[in-house]
C-alpha cells in the first residue's frame, strides 16, 4: 500500500467498505447505539436514520421485543445444520410466510442477493425438470436484484457490473415505465412496454424478473398496479414464472404486507430479505408455488435442487423474523398509514423549483433533483444534499439526484417533520 492511499484512507489499514470508492469516500461515522429510527454517536450527536439502515431496519434499531427473542433463542440453539433437522422456529416462520403469501413452499438463504439467485436457479430448473428447457429471462431497465453473478445478469447492466459483463448470461431487457405525480403519458409507456413483451413471450421463457411497484436501487422508480396486472396476464399466457423480487418491497414497505398484493397479481416465486429479521441479522428466503416444488421431487437425481448454505433456516435469524411478523401483526396501521403521513409534506415540496417527479407509495416517497449535473449514481448534487441534511441531524442516501425517505416504521410526526425539514434546507443549496 502506498502511502499516500493510507493518507487518505479514511477507513483505516484494515476495512474495506461496500459502494465506496476510497480516495473520494467522507470519513465514516462512528455509530456506538441505536434506539428507535434514532443513531446515536459519539459525543452524545445523533441521527435520524432516514434510509432504515440500507432498508433494513423495520421497527427501529436495537427494538427491545426483537432483541430478547434473539436472546432466549440463542440461549436454546443457535444453529443446526438444516439438511437433517429442523427446529420450531423455522416452522413456524415457513407457515407463516407461506399463509401470509399464498406460496406453500420455503427456501431458506442468507441475504436478498441470494433469494434472488435461488428464485433464478429454481424457475431455470423447474423447465429442464420437465424435459422442456427454456432459455430466456425478461428483466427491467433500472432492476437492482443483488451483487452476486445470477443477481448482477438479472440487475440493469452498469458502471457497478461492468467488469463483469463477460461473465453474465444474457437477459432479455425491457423498459421499466415508471411514474410520478401528474405523469400525463403514462398509459402510452405501459402500452410500449407491453407491446414488447408480448414480442418477446413469443420466445419460449422460463421467467420474468421485477420489483413490484417500486424499482429500489435504480432510482425509486414506481410503476401503476395497472401495469402490473397486465403483465401479469401476458406471462400467464406464455407459462413464464413471475418472479417478485420483495427483498426491499416486502414487510409492509408499500403499505401491505408485500407489494404484490397492493399490486393485485400472484407470483410464482418471491424472494424476501432485508425486513424479513427486522434488519437484525442477515436472511433471505425464497417462497415457491407448491406446483413448482413437485417438479423438483423424482427418483432422478438431477431434479433435485442441490443449492443450499453453511448458515441454512438460522435459528436466531428465525427468531428474529417470527418476532417482527408478531410487531407487524400487532400495528399493521404503522404501515398501512405511512403514506398519508408522508403526502402533506411531499406536497409541500413538490412545490419547491428543484423538486421534479415527485412519487409515493406506502413509507417511501422520493423526488429528482432538477439540478444540472451528470445523469446517474454518479451525480453529485445528492451528495451535497446528503451533507446538509446532516448538519440538521438527518441520515440521507440520495441515489446519485433521487433522493427519498425510506424511514422505519416507527418514525414519529415530529422526526418526519425533521426530515422534510432537513431536506428543505439541502434543496435551498442549490
Ligand atoms: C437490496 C436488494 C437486493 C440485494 O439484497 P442484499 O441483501 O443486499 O444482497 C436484491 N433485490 C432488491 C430489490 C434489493 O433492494
Amino acid at each position: 500500500m502506498s502511502s499516500t492511499t493510507s493518507k487518505k484512507n479514511p477507513w483505516g489499514p484494515h476495512l474495506w467498505p461496500p459502494f465506496t470508492q476510497i480516495i473520494s469516500a467522507s470519513p465514516p461515522i462512528r455509530v456506538l447505539g441505536g434506539d428507535g429510527a434514532i443513531l446515536h454517536l459519539e459525543n452524545s450527536e445523533s441521527l435520524i436514520d432516514a434510509i432504515s439502515s440500507w432498508w433494513v431496519t423495520l421497527h427501529g434499531h436495537a427494538h427491545p421485543e426483537i432483541a430478547s427473542a434473539i436472546y432466549e433463542q440463542a440461549k436454546q440453539l443457535e444453529q443446526v445444520i438444516f439438511a437433517n433437522f429442523v427446529h420450531p422456529q423455522a416452522e413456524k416462520l415457513a407457515t407463516r410466510l407461506s399463509a401470509l403469501t399464498g406460496l406453500e413452499r420455503l427456501f431458506f438463504s442468507d441475504n436478498g442477493s441470494t433469494a434472488v439467485e435461488v428464485a433464478l436457479k429454481i424457475a431455470y430448473q423447474f423447465w429442464a425438470n420437465q424435459g422442456e428447457p427454456r432459455q430466456q429471462i425478461i428483466a427491467f431497465e433500472g432492476a437492482y436484484h443483488g451483487d452476486t453473478f445470477g443477481a448482477m445478469a438479472v440487475g440493469e447492466r452498469n458502471l457497478f457490473n461492468e467488469a463483469f459483463e463477460g461473465l453474465l448470461f444474457p437477459v432479455s431487457r425491457l423498459p421499466w415505465p415508471h411514474t410520478w405525480w401528474d405523469d400525463q403519458n403514462v398509459e402510452n409507456k405501459e402500452q410500449l412496454v407491453l407491446q414488447q413483451l408480448e414480442k418477446l413471450l413469443k420466445t419460449p421463457t422460463a421467467a420474468v424478473i421485477l420489483e413490484p411497484l417500486i424499482q429500489g436501487a435504480g432510482g425509486m422508480k414506481i410503476v401503476r398496479k395497472e401495469f402490473l396486472q397486465s403483465l401479469e396476464n401476458l406471462v400467464r399466457k406464455s407459462g413464464a414464472l413471475l418472479i417478485a423480487d420483495e427483498v426491499l418491497t416486502g414487510f409492509g414497505r408499500c403499505g401491505q404486507v408485500f407489494a404484490f398484493q397492493r399490486a393485485g397479481i400472484t407470483p410464482d416465486l418471491i424472494s424476501l430479505s432485508k425486513g424479513l429479521t427486522a434488519g437484525f441479522l442477515p436472511m433471505g428466503v425464497t417462497m415457491a408455488k407448491e406446483s413448482i416444488f413437485e417438479t423438483f421431487i423424482g427418483e432422478d437425481p438431477r431434479v433435485t435442487l442441490w443449492h443450499g448454505h453453511s448458515f441454512t433456516a438460522n435459528p436466531l435469524g428465525c427468531a428474529a423474523a417470527n418476532a417482527s411478523l408478531d410487531l407487524l401483526a400487532k400495528e399493521p396501521h404503522l404501515f398501512e398509514k405511512f403514506e398519508e403521513r408522508h403526502r402533506p409534506h411531499l406536497e409541500e415540496l413538490s412545490t419547491h423549483s428543484k423538486v421534479s417527479k415527485p412519487r409515493l407509495i406506502g413509507s417511501i416517497a422520493a423526488f429528482d433533483l432538477a439540478v444540472n449535473d451528470q445523469k446517474g449514481y454518479l451525480n453529485h448534487t445528492g451528495k451535497v444534499l446528503q451533507a446538509k441534511a446532516l448538519e440538521h441531524g438527518v441520515f440521507l442516501r440520495p441515489l446519485g439526484q433521487v433522493v427519498y425517505l425510506l424511514p422505519p416504521l416507527c418514525l414519529t410526526d415530529d422526526q418526519l417533520e425533521k426530515c422534510y425539514f432537513a431536506i428543505k434546507k439541502g434543496l435551498d443549496c442549490f
